[in-house]
Protein backbone atom coordinates (compact mmCIF):
# COMPACT_ATOMS: atom_id res chain seq x y z
CA UNK A 1 0.00 0.00 0.00
CA UNK A 2 1.48 3.38 -1.08
CA UNK A 3 1.58 5.86 1.65
CA UNK A 4 -0.40 8.32 1.76
CA UNK A 5 -0.09 11.90 -0.07
CA UNK A 6 1.22 14.12 3.13
CA UNK A 7 2.71 11.66 4.51
CA UNK A 8 5.77 12.55 6.60
CA UNK A 9 4.97 16.40 5.84
CA UNK A 10 4.20 18.99 8.49
CA UNK A 11 1.44 21.60 7.87
CA UNK A 12 0.50 24.64 9.15
CA UNK A 13 -3.20 26.08 8.90
CA UNK A 14 -3.73 29.79 9.93
CA UNK A 15 -7.57 30.13 10.44
CA UNK A 16 -9.82 28.26 12.45
CA UNK A 17 -13.19 28.91 10.83
CA UNK A 18 -14.51 26.25 8.81
CA UNK A 19 -12.13 26.46 5.81
CA UNK A 20 -8.80 26.05 8.08
CA UNK A 21 -10.95 23.76 10.10
CA UNK A 22 -11.67 21.41 6.91
CA UNK A 23 -8.33 21.75 5.65
CA UNK A 24 -6.55 20.90 8.54
CA UNK A 25 -8.76 17.91 9.23
CA UNK A 26 -8.11 17.27 5.58
CA UNK A 27 -4.26 17.54 5.78
CA UNK A 28 -4.19 15.17 8.74
CA UNK A 29 -6.40 12.72 6.84
CA UNK A 30 -3.67 12.38 4.14
CA UNK A 31 -0.96 11.83 6.89
CA UNK A 32 0.41 15.40 7.40
CA UNK A 33 0.87 16.05 11.32
CA UNK A 34 -0.88 19.44 11.47
CA UNK A 35 -0.99 22.37 13.74
CA UNK A 36 -3.96 24.48 13.23
CA UNK A 37 -3.66 28.68 14.39
CA UNK A 38 -6.45 30.62 15.36
CA UNK A 39 -6.63 34.04 16.70
CA UNK A 40 -9.58 33.60 19.04
CA UNK A 41 -10.11 31.82 21.93
CA UNK A 42 -12.51 29.63 19.92
CA UNK A 43 -13.11 27.82 16.83
CA UNK A 44 -15.63 28.67 14.43
CA UNK A 45 -14.32 31.80 12.91
CA UNK A 46 -18.37 33.82 11.61
CA UNK A 47 -20.26 30.55 13.00
CA UNK A 48 -20.40 31.44 16.89
CA UNK A 49 -22.00 32.05 19.90
CA UNK A 50 -22.21 33.59 23.06
CA UNK A 51 -24.87 33.56 26.31
CA UNK A 52 -27.18 36.03 27.08
CA UNK A 53 -29.46 36.34 30.26
CA UNK A 54 -28.98 32.59 30.40
CA UNK A 55 -29.83 31.66 26.72
CA UNK A 56 -27.33 31.02 23.95
CA UNK A 57 -27.40 33.26 20.78
CA UNK A 58 -25.52 32.66 17.49
CA UNK A 59 -23.44 35.79 16.05
CA UNK A 60 -26.38 35.55 13.08
CA UNK A 61 -28.73 32.11 11.64
CA UNK A 62 -27.02 30.03 9.32
CA UNK A 63 -29.25 27.18 7.52
CA UNK A 64 -27.57 25.38 4.16
CA UNK A 65 -29.47 23.52 1.03
CA UNK A 66 -29.76 19.96 0.99
CA UNK A 67 -27.17 20.76 -2.29
CA UNK A 68 -24.22 21.76 0.14
CA UNK A 69 -22.95 18.45 -0.04
CA UNK A 70 -19.20 19.40 1.31
CA UNK A 71 -20.81 21.25 4.08
CA UNK A 72 -22.95 18.00 5.11
CA UNK A 73 -19.54 15.66 4.84
CA UNK A 74 -18.08 18.35 7.28
CA UNK A 75 -20.51 18.10 9.67
CA UNK A 76 -20.80 14.05 9.95
CA UNK A 77 -17.01 14.50 9.76
CA UNK A 78 -17.15 16.33 13.20
CA UNK A 79 -19.87 14.26 14.68
CA UNK A 80 -22.54 17.14 14.23
CA UNK A 81 -24.67 15.75 11.60
CA UNK A 82 -27.37 14.72 14.25
CA UNK A 83 -27.68 18.22 15.55
CA UNK A 84 -28.87 19.78 12.32
CA UNK A 85 -32.58 20.22 11.27
CA UNK A 86 -33.67 19.30 7.56
CA UNK A 87 -33.21 19.48 5.14
CA UNK A 88 -36.61 19.64 4.73
CA UNK A 89 -39.12 20.54 2.01
CA UNK A 90 -39.08 23.72 0.81
CA UNK A 91 -42.16 25.59 2.50
CA UNK A 92 -41.46 28.99 3.48
CA UNK A 93 -44.45 31.30 4.44
CA UNK A 94 -43.58 34.41 2.45
CA UNK A 95 -45.63 37.76 4.20
CA UNK A 96 -46.31 41.53 2.77
CA UNK A 97 -48.05 44.41 3.86
CA UNK A 98 -50.25 45.21 1.46
CA UNK A 99 -50.99 49.11 1.44
CA UNK A 100 -54.14 48.68 3.20
CA UNK A 101 -52.38 47.73 5.93
CA UNK A 102 -53.63 43.72 5.50
CA UNK A 103 -51.38 41.12 5.71
CA UNK A 104 -51.23 39.30 2.02
CA UNK A 105 -49.09 35.74 2.74
CA UNK A 106 -48.52 32.97 0.61
CA UNK A 107 -45.98 29.49 0.78
CA UNK A 108 -43.18 29.86 -1.21
CA UNK A 109 -42.88 25.41 -1.66
CA UNK A 110 -41.40 22.97 -4.06
CA UNK A 111 -43.57 20.02 -4.90
CA UNK A 112 -42.27 16.27 -5.91
CA UNK A 113 -42.89 16.86 -9.65
CA UNK A 114 -39.25 17.43 -11.35
CA UNK A 115 -36.99 20.28 -12.07
CA UNK A 116 -38.63 23.20 -13.16
CA UNK A 117 -41.95 21.82 -12.34
CA UNK A 118 -41.43 21.11 -8.59
CA UNK A 119 -41.76 25.34 -8.50
CA UNK A 120 -44.59 25.89 -10.64
CA UNK A 121 -47.39 25.75 -8.53
CA UNK A 122 -46.11 27.76 -6.09
CA UNK A 123 -44.75 30.50 -8.45
CA UNK A 124 -47.90 30.23 -10.58
CA UNK A 125 -50.09 31.20 -7.65
CA UNK A 126 -47.72 33.53 -6.04
CA UNK A 127 -49.63 36.72 -4.97
CA UNK A 128 -47.03 39.40 -4.64
CA UNK A 129 -46.63 39.69 -8.62
CA UNK A 130 -49.26 40.17 -10.99
CA UNK A 131 -50.37 36.73 -13.60
CA UNK A 132 -48.33 37.86 -16.27
CA UNK A 133 -45.47 38.61 -14.10
CA UNK A 134 -45.89 35.10 -12.94
CA UNK A 135 -45.50 33.19 -16.40
CA UNK A 136 -42.93 35.98 -17.09
CA UNK A 137 -40.90 33.96 -14.36
CA UNK A 138 -40.29 31.30 -16.54
CA UNK A 139 -38.22 33.14 -18.77
CA UNK A 140 -35.75 33.94 -16.42
CA UNK A 141 -35.49 30.24 -14.76
CA UNK A 142 -35.13 28.84 -18.59
CA UNK A 143 -32.10 31.52 -19.33
CA UNK A 144 -30.44 30.98 -16.18
CA UNK A 145 -30.51 26.74 -16.92
CA UNK A 146 -29.11 27.63 -20.65
CA UNK A 147 -26.07 29.60 -18.53
CA UNK A 148 -22.87 27.37 -18.30
CA UNK A 149 -21.23 27.75 -14.77
CA UNK A 150 -17.49 28.47 -14.96
CA UNK A 151 -18.18 31.37 -17.97
CA UNK A 152 -15.95 34.23 -17.27
CA UNK A 153 -18.26 36.47 -18.85
CA UNK A 154 -21.22 35.98 -16.65
CA UNK A 155 -19.06 37.95 -14.14
CA UNK A 156 -18.77 40.78 -16.47
CA UNK A 157 -22.91 40.90 -15.95
CA UNK A 158 -25.08 42.69 -13.08
CA UNK A 159 -27.74 40.14 -12.51
CA UNK A 160 -30.11 42.98 -12.26
CA UNK A 161 -29.56 43.87 -15.70
CA UNK A 162 -29.71 40.66 -16.67
CA UNK A 163 -33.16 40.23 -15.29
CA UNK A 164 -34.54 42.97 -16.69
CA UNK A 165 -32.98 41.81 -20.21
CA UNK A 166 -35.16 38.32 -19.72
CA UNK A 167 -38.84 40.41 -18.85
CA UNK A 168 -38.46 40.74 -14.88
CA UNK A 169 -40.36 43.77 -13.70
CA UNK A 170 -38.95 45.58 -10.85
CA UNK A 171 -41.31 44.32 -8.77
CA UNK A 172 -41.09 40.61 -9.66
CA UNK A 173 -37.01 41.16 -9.31
CA UNK A 174 -37.49 41.78 -5.48
CA UNK A 175 -40.60 40.30 -4.59
CA UNK A 176 -39.06 36.49 -6.19
CA UNK A 177 -35.34 37.15 -7.30
CA UNK A 178 -34.17 39.39 -4.59
CA UNK A 179 -36.09 36.95 -2.10
CA UNK A 180 -32.98 34.31 -2.66
CA UNK A 181 -30.17 36.39 -3.73
CA UNK A 182 -30.02 38.97 -0.96
CA UNK A 183 -29.28 35.77 2.08
CA UNK A 184 -27.05 33.94 -0.38
CA UNK A 185 -25.12 36.31 -2.29
CA UNK A 186 -25.66 39.13 0.61
CA UNK A 187 -26.31 41.61 -1.53
CA UNK A 188 -29.31 42.44 -3.74
CA UNK A 189 -29.63 41.70 -7.56
CA UNK A 190 -28.93 45.67 -8.23
CA UNK A 191 -25.20 44.90 -7.12
CA UNK A 192 -24.69 40.91 -7.35
CA UNK A 193 -22.59 39.29 -10.20
CA UNK A 194 -24.49 37.25 -12.41
CA UNK A 195 -21.75 34.78 -11.94
CA UNK A 196 -22.74 33.83 -8.43
CA UNK A 197 -26.21 34.51 -8.30
CA UNK A 198 -26.08 31.93 -11.27
CA UNK A 199 -24.08 29.34 -9.60
CA UNK A 200 -27.12 29.97 -6.32
CA UNK A 201 -30.12 29.69 -8.77
CA UNK A 202 -28.57 26.54 -11.07
CA UNK A 203 -27.42 24.62 -8.01
CA UNK A 204 -30.11 25.32 -5.53
CA UNK A 205 -32.97 25.74 -7.35
CA UNK A 206 -32.84 24.19 -10.89
CA UNK A 207 -30.36 21.14 -10.68
CA UNK A 208 -32.40 18.57 -8.39
CA UNK A 209 -35.97 18.90 -7.11
CA UNK A 210 -34.96 18.25 -3.55
CA UNK A 211 -31.57 20.74 -4.24
CA UNK A 212 -33.40 23.66 -2.29
CA UNK A 213 -34.34 21.53 0.79
CA UNK A 214 -33.17 23.44 3.51
CA UNK A 215 -31.70 22.67 7.09
CA UNK A 216 -30.19 24.62 9.98
CA UNK A 217 -28.80 24.14 13.24
CA UNK A 218 -30.56 22.60 15.94
CA UNK A 219 -27.84 23.74 18.85
CA UNK A 220 -25.86 26.86 18.92
CA UNK A 221 -23.38 27.10 16.37
CA UNK A 222 -20.52 27.84 18.89
CA UNK A 223 -21.21 23.90 19.44
CA UNK A 224 -22.38 22.81 16.47
CA UNK A 225 -18.85 23.36 14.61
CA UNK A 226 -16.57 25.12 16.80
CA UNK A 227 -17.00 22.67 19.52
CA UNK A 228 -17.30 19.92 17.71
CA UNK A 229 -14.50 20.63 15.39
CA UNK A 230 -11.62 20.73 18.49
CA UNK A 231 -12.77 17.53 19.52
CA UNK A 232 -12.53 16.27 15.71
CA UNK A 233 -8.88 18.12 15.67
CA UNK A 234 -7.68 16.61 18.60
CA UNK A 235 -8.82 13.35 17.68
CA UNK A 236 -7.57 13.24 13.87
CA UNK A 237 -3.91 14.72 16.15
CA UNK A 238 -3.74 18.03 15.15
CA UNK A 239 -2.06 20.39 17.08
CA UNK A 240 -4.26 23.59 17.90
CA UNK A 241 -2.83 27.09 19.02
CA UNK A 242 -5.63 29.23 20.09
CA UNK A 243 -5.83 32.63 21.29
CA UNK A 244 -2.52 33.13 19.17
CA UNK A 245 -2.60 35.56 16.43
CA UNK A 246 0.30 34.96 12.85
CA UNK A 247 2.10 37.92 12.58
CA UNK A 248 4.00 37.02 9.32
CA UNK A 249 4.92 34.48 7.14
CA UNK A 250 8.76 33.86 5.88
CA UNK A 251 10.11 31.43 3.48
CA UNK A 252 13.85 30.30 5.26
CA UNK A 253 14.66 27.58 2.31
CA UNK A 254 12.03 24.47 2.17
CA UNK A 255 10.76 25.81 5.15
CA UNK A 256 8.12 28.04 6.06
CA UNK A 257 8.48 30.07 9.42
CA UNK A 258 4.84 31.24 10.81
CA UNK A 259 5.69 33.51 13.28
CA UNK A 260 3.01 34.13 16.01
CA UNK A 261 3.00 36.73 19.42
CA UNK A 262 4.82 33.70 21.41
CA UNK A 263 6.55 31.17 18.79
CA UNK A 264 7.30 30.59 15.40
CA UNK A 265 5.96 27.42 14.15
CA UNK A 266 7.94 25.51 10.69
CA UNK A 267 6.54 23.17 8.56
CA UNK A 268 6.85 22.18 4.73
CA UNK A 269 4.10 23.72 3.55
CA UNK A 270 1.35 26.54 4.90
CA UNK A 271 -2.54 26.67 4.41
CA UNK A 272 -3.78 30.56 5.10
CA UNK A 273 -7.48 30.58 5.57
CA UNK A 274 -8.14 34.10 7.17
CA UNK A 275 -10.41 36.84 5.92
CA UNK A 276 -8.88 38.30 2.07
CA UNK A 277 -8.05 41.76 3.97
CA UNK A 278 -5.60 39.80 6.20
CA UNK A 279 -4.33 37.26 3.67
CA UNK A 280 -3.36 40.20 2.09
CA UNK A 281 -1.26 41.13 4.76
CA UNK A 282 0.25 37.75 5.74
CA UNK A 283 0.72 36.19 2.47
CA UNK A 284 4.04 37.06 0.98
CA UNK A 285 3.92 39.19 -2.60
CA UNK A 286 6.54 36.79 -4.49
CA UNK A 287 3.85 33.55 -3.48
CA UNK A 288 0.99 35.86 -4.28
CA UNK A 289 1.24 38.92 -6.68
CA UNK A 290 -2.03 39.92 -7.19
CA UNK A 291 -2.27 39.72 -3.39
CA UNK A 292 -3.24 43.49 -3.20
CA UNK A 293 -6.42 42.89 -5.54
CA UNK A 294 -8.19 40.60 -2.40
CA UNK A 295 -8.81 43.96 -0.42
CA UNK A 296 -11.05 44.84 -3.13
CA UNK A 297 -12.96 42.36 -3.09
CA UNK A 298 -15.00 44.57 0.34
CA UNK A 299 -17.30 43.22 2.87
CA UNK A 300 -21.03 43.21 3.15
CA UNK A 301 -22.65 43.08 6.59
CA UNK A 302 -25.15 40.68 8.45
CA UNK A 303 -27.38 42.24 10.82
CA UNK A 304 -29.31 40.05 13.35
CA UNK A 305 -31.66 40.99 15.74
CA UNK A 306 -33.00 38.81 18.73
CA UNK A 307 -36.49 39.24 19.79
CA UNK A 308 -37.47 37.31 22.76
CA UNK A 309 -41.33 37.71 23.17
CA UNK A 310 -42.91 36.53 26.38
CA UNK A 311 -45.58 34.04 24.33
CA UNK A 312 -45.39 31.97 21.15
CA UNK A 313 -45.66 34.42 18.11
CA UNK A 314 -45.60 32.16 15.53
CA UNK A 315 -46.52 28.31 14.70
CA UNK A 316 -43.46 28.94 12.01
CA UNK A 317 -39.86 27.52 12.23
CA UNK A 318 -38.75 30.21 9.13
CA UNK A 319 -40.38 33.02 7.01
CA UNK A 320 -39.52 35.60 4.87
CA UNK A 321 -40.96 39.42 4.66
CA UNK A 322 -41.29 41.25 1.37
CA UNK A 323 -41.00 45.00 0.95
CA UNK A 324 -40.42 44.93 5.13
CA UNK A 325 -36.96 45.96 7.26
CA UNK A 326 -38.08 42.18 8.35
CA UNK A 327 -36.41 39.81 5.69
CA UNK A 328 -36.06 36.50 7.13
CA UNK A 329 -36.87 35.10 10.57
CA UNK A 330 -36.27 31.74 12.73
CA UNK A 331 -37.56 30.00 15.54
CA UNK A 332 -34.41 29.56 18.13
CA UNK A 333 -36.67 28.45 21.08
CA UNK A 334 -35.68 25.50 21.53
CA UNK A 335 -31.80 25.68 19.92
CA UNK A 336 -30.93 28.57 22.24
CA UNK A 337 -32.43 26.47 25.33
CA UNK A 338 -34.87 28.91 25.90
CA UNK A 339 -37.77 26.24 25.67
CA UNK A 340 -36.68 23.02 27.30
CA UNK A 341 -33.74 20.30 26.21
CA UNK A 342 -35.78 19.27 23.20
CA UNK A 343 -33.84 20.19 19.89
CA UNK A 344 -37.18 20.17 17.99
CA UNK A 345 -38.63 23.89 16.92
CA UNK A 346 -41.94 24.25 19.10
CA UNK A 347 -44.85 24.46 16.97
CA UNK A 348 -47.81 25.77 18.29
CA UNK A 349 -46.35 26.03 21.95
CA UNK A 350 -47.99 28.83 24.06
CA UNK A 351 -44.44 29.40 26.05
CA UNK A 352 -41.60 32.23 25.66
CA UNK A 353 -40.55 32.52 21.93
CA UNK A 354 -37.03 33.54 20.81
CA UNK A 355 -36.94 34.90 17.08
CA UNK A 356 -34.02 35.30 14.98
CA UNK A 357 -34.62 38.21 12.17
CA UNK A 358 -31.77 38.05 9.58
CA UNK A 359 -31.12 40.76 7.14
CA UNK A 360 -28.39 40.53 4.76
CA UNK A 361 -26.91 43.31 2.56
CA UNK A 362 -27.18 44.87 5.55
CA UNK A 363 -24.36 47.80 5.61
CA UNK A 364 -26.98 50.49 6.05
CA UNK A 365 -27.81 49.61 9.12
CA UNK A 366 -24.22 49.01 11.04
CA UNK A 367 -24.27 52.95 12.19
CA UNK A 368 -27.71 52.79 13.53
CA UNK A 369 -28.09 51.94 17.38
CA UNK A 370 -29.40 48.85 18.27
CA UNK A 371 -32.81 50.35 19.98
CA UNK A 372 -34.12 51.99 16.63
CA UNK A 373 -32.87 48.85 14.88
CA UNK A 374 -35.08 47.05 17.77
CA UNK A 375 -37.60 49.39 17.30
CA UNK A 376 -38.27 49.70 13.57
CA UNK A 377 -37.92 45.20 13.21
CA UNK A 378 -40.51 44.70 16.26
CA UNK A 379 -42.90 47.06 14.83
CA UNK A 380 -42.76 45.87 11.16
CA UNK A 381 -43.13 41.87 13.00
CA UNK A 382 -45.70 42.83 15.15
CA UNK A 383 -47.85 44.45 11.70
CA UNK A 384 -46.77 41.00 9.62
CA UNK A 385 -47.60 38.29 12.85
CA UNK A 386 -50.84 39.61 14.52
CA UNK A 387 -50.29 37.01 17.10
CA UNK A 388 -47.55 39.43 17.95
CA UNK A 389 -49.77 42.55 18.92
CA UNK A 390 -50.06 41.97 22.53
CA UNK A 391 -47.33 39.83 23.02
CA UNK A 392 -44.69 41.55 25.46
CA UNK A 393 -41.23 41.72 24.09
CA UNK A 394 -39.09 40.94 27.36
CA UNK A 395 -35.47 41.12 25.56
CA UNK A 396 -33.56 41.57 22.65
CA UNK A 397 -30.07 41.96 21.14
CA UNK A 398 -28.73 43.52 17.84
CA UNK A 399 -25.33 41.53 16.10
CA UNK A 400 -23.95 43.35 13.65
CA UNK A 401 -21.44 41.34 11.41
CA UNK A 402 -19.55 44.39 9.25
CA UNK A 403 -17.52 41.80 7.30
CA UNK A 404 -19.80 39.03 6.93
CA UNK A 405 -18.94 38.16 2.87
CA UNK A 406 -16.97 39.72 0.32
CA UNK A 407 -18.90 41.48 -1.77
CA UNK A 408 -19.81 39.40 -5.09
CA UNK A 409 -20.14 42.24 -7.56
CA UNK A 410 -19.43 42.24 -11.19
CA UNK A 411 -15.60 41.62 -11.48
CA UNK A 412 -15.07 40.54 -8.48
CA UNK A 413 -14.49 36.29 -9.54
CA UNK A 414 -11.10 37.45 -10.47
CA UNK A 415 -9.96 39.46 -6.91
CA UNK A 416 -10.56 36.07 -5.87
CA UNK A 417 -7.53 33.49 -4.65
CA UNK A 418 -7.40 30.03 -6.49
CA UNK A 419 -8.06 27.96 -3.12
CA UNK A 420 -6.81 24.58 -5.65
CA UNK A 421 -3.39 25.99 -6.58
CA UNK A 422 -0.21 26.09 -4.10
CA UNK A 423 2.71 27.93 -4.63
CA UNK A 424 6.28 26.67 -2.80
CA UNK A 425 3.44 24.86 -0.98
CA UNK A 426 1.40 27.84 0.53
CA UNK A 427 -2.11 27.34 -0.36
CA UNK A 428 -4.69 29.97 0.36
CA UNK A 429 -8.72 28.88 1.56
CA UNK A 430 -12.05 30.55 2.62
CA UNK A 431 -15.08 31.23 1.74
CA UNK A 432 -13.78 34.38 -0.18
CA UNK A 433 -11.89 32.08 -2.49
CA UNK A 434 -12.86 31.65 -5.95
CA UNK A 435 -14.59 28.55 -5.10
CA UNK A 436 -17.90 29.58 -7.28
CA UNK A 437 -20.06 29.85 -4.51
CA UNK A 438 -20.97 33.15 -2.64
CA UNK A 439 -19.26 33.16 1.13
CA UNK A 440 -20.99 30.10 2.25
CA UNK A 441 -20.33 27.93 4.59
CA UNK A 442 -20.34 25.41 1.38
CA UNK A 443 -18.16 27.58 0.19
CA UNK A 444 -15.60 27.58 3.13
CA UNK A 445 -15.79 23.73 3.60
CA UNK A 446 -14.71 23.52 -0.27
CA UNK A 447 -11.86 25.61 -0.22
CA UNK A 448 -10.24 24.23 2.64
CA UNK A 449 -10.63 20.49 1.44
CA UNK A 450 -8.92 22.14 -2.04
CA UNK A 451 -6.48 23.98 -0.23
CA UNK A 452 -5.12 20.67 1.47
CA UNK A 453 -5.78 18.68 -2.22
CA UNK A 454 -3.37 21.51 -3.51
CA UNK A 455 -0.33 21.12 -0.86
CA UNK A 456 0.06 17.55 -1.51
CA UNK A 457 0.15 18.40 -5.65
CA UNK A 458 -3.47 16.76 -6.02
CA UNK A 459 -5.85 18.56 -8.67
CA UNK A 460 -9.45 19.74 -8.27
CA UNK A 461 -10.42 17.04 -9.92
CA UNK A 462 -9.46 14.85 -7.32
CA UNK A 463 -11.17 16.56 -4.97
CA UNK A 464 -13.99 14.31 -3.50
CA UNK A 465 -17.18 14.61 -5.00
CA UNK A 466 -20.31 13.65 -3.23
CA UNK A 467 -23.61 13.96 -4.92
CA UNK A 468 -26.40 15.61 -2.14
CA UNK A 469 -29.04 12.94 -2.92
CA UNK A 470 -26.61 10.33 -1.45
CA UNK A 471 -27.09 12.59 1.79
CA UNK A 472 -30.10 11.95 3.92
CA UNK A 473 -31.76 14.14 5.92
CA UNK A 474 -30.36 14.12 9.28
CA UNK A 475 -34.03 15.22 11.10
CA UNK A 476 -37.42 16.38 9.71
CA UNK A 477 -39.57 19.47 11.46
CA UNK A 478 -42.13 18.00 13.47
C1 LIG B 1 -24.26 36.70 10.32
C2 LIG B 1 -23.84 35.74 9.26
C3 LIG B 1 -24.78 34.94 8.65
C4 LIG B 1 -24.38 34.03 7.67
N1 LIG B 1 -25.30 33.18 7.14
C5 LIG B 1 -24.90 32.17 6.35
C6 LIG B 1 -25.81 31.17 5.95
O1 LIG B 1 -27.00 31.23 6.28
N2 LIG B 1 -25.36 30.15 5.19
C7 LIG B 1 -24.04 30.06 4.81
O2 LIG B 1 -23.67 29.08 4.14
N3 LIG B 1 -23.14 31.01 5.17
C8 LIG B 1 -23.53 32.05 5.92
N4 LIG B 1 -22.63 32.99 6.33
C9 LIG B 1 -21.26 32.95 5.79
C10 LIG B 1 -20.38 31.92 6.50
O3 LIG B 1 -20.48 32.05 7.90
C11 LIG B 1 -18.94 32.17 6.09
O4 LIG B 1 -18.83 32.19 4.68
C12 LIG B 1 -17.97 31.11 6.60
O5 LIG B 1 -18.21 30.78 7.94
C13 LIG B 1 -16.55 31.64 6.43
O6 LIG B 1 -15.62 30.70 6.88
P1 LIG B 1 -14.06 30.94 6.65
O7 LIG B 1 -13.36 29.86 7.35
O8 LIG B 1 -13.81 31.12 5.21
O9 LIG B 1 -13.73 32.37 7.29
P2 LIG B 1 -13.85 32.87 8.84
O10 LIG B 1 -15.03 32.25 9.47
O11 LIG B 1 -13.77 34.35 8.76
O12 LIG B 1 -12.54 32.28 9.52
C14 LIG B 1 -11.29 32.91 9.47
C15 LIG B 1 -10.60 32.68 10.80
O13 LIG B 1 -9.27 33.20 10.72
C16 LIG B 1 -8.97 33.77 11.98
N5 LIG B 1 -7.85 34.70 11.79
C17 LIG B 1 -7.88 35.88 11.13
N6 LIG B 1 -6.66 36.43 11.14
C18 LIG B 1 -5.84 35.59 11.82
C19 LIG B 1 -4.47 35.62 12.16
N7 LIG B 1 -3.66 36.62 11.80
N8 LIG B 1 -3.97 34.59 12.88
C20 LIG B 1 -4.75 33.54 13.26
N9 LIG B 1 -6.06 33.48 12.95
C21 LIG B 1 -6.60 34.49 12.24
C22 LIG B 1 -10.26 34.43 12.40
O14 LIG B 1 -10.28 34.70 13.79
C23 LIG B 1 -11.28 33.39 11.96
O15 LIG B 1 -11.55 32.46 12.98
C24 LIG B 1 -23.01 33.96 7.27
C25 LIG B 1 -22.07 34.79 7.86
C26 LIG B 1 -22.47 35.67 8.85
C27 LIG B 1 -21.43 36.53 9.50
Amino acid sequence: MSAPPLHRSTVTVIGGGLAGISAALEAADMGASVTLVERKAHLGGLTWSFEHNGIEMDNGQHVFLACCSEYRRFLTRIGSERDVVGPFPLDVPVLAETAGGAVMATRLRRSNLPVPFHLAGSLLSYPHISPAERVGLGRALAGLARLRLGDPHLDQVNFFEWLRRHGQSPRAIEAVWDLITVPTVNLPASQASLAVAAQVFKTGLLSDRSACDIGWSAIPLGRLHGQRAFAALRRQGVALRTSARVRSIVKQGPTWEVVTDSETLESDAVIVAVPHDEAATLVPGDVAPARDNWRHLGSSAVVDVHLIFDRTVTVWPLMAALHSPVQWVFDRSSASGLTGAGRQPQRGGTGPQYLAVSISAADELLGQRPAAIVKEVTGALRRLLPASADAALVDSVVTKERRATFRAVPGSAVLRAQPAKAQQRLAIAGAWTDTGWPATMEGAVRSGIAAARAIAGLTPSQLPTYKFTELQPTREVA
